[in-house]
């Protein structure tokens, strides 16, 4: 090997080194920057969580019921929970005059049971609705 060679090939891999360094130093810059949006996202999320249940709180409900509130209804209702019907109006924001016509209407593709039992969410025993 002459001495030119040397010296070639020292410039090479004195070059490959500089570069491994350089692309060491843009991954740490990238995983930091990712670290950064993971965390923006992660508050993105949440204010958009926030905003959508704000959203749901705020819009009006529609007149005479929908199939929006027998949405609403049966997810407070899933997997047979009994609730009285002034909690589900309190959990669905749906007015308690209206509570009675929307179980009627979900009564008519699903059984809905009315025990005199206690409401798994306000304890008070007296008639709930339960599907099932
Ligand atoms: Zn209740």
């Amino acid at each position: 090997m002459t001495h030119a060679t040397i010296v070639s090939r020292s410039r090479d891999v004195s070059h490959q080194i500089h570069r491994s360094h350089r692309l060491i130093r843009q991954t740490c810059r990238l995983l930091a920057q990712m670290g950064e949006l993971a965390d923006e996202m992660q508050v993105a999320v949440a204010d958009s969580r926030r905003l959508r249940h704000r959203s749901r709180c705020l819009a009006p409900h529609p007149i005479s019921g929908g199939a929006d509130d027998s949405v609403l209804v049966m997810e407070v209702l899933a997997e047979g929970t009994a609730v009285c019907a002034d909690c589900l109006a309190k959990k669905t924001g749906i007015p308690r005059v209206e509570i009675p016509s929307v179980i009627a209407r979900i009564g008519k593709t699903i059984r809905v049971q009315t025990p005199d039992v206690a409401c798994v969410i306000c304890l008070t025993i007296r008639t709930v609705y339960r599907v099932g």
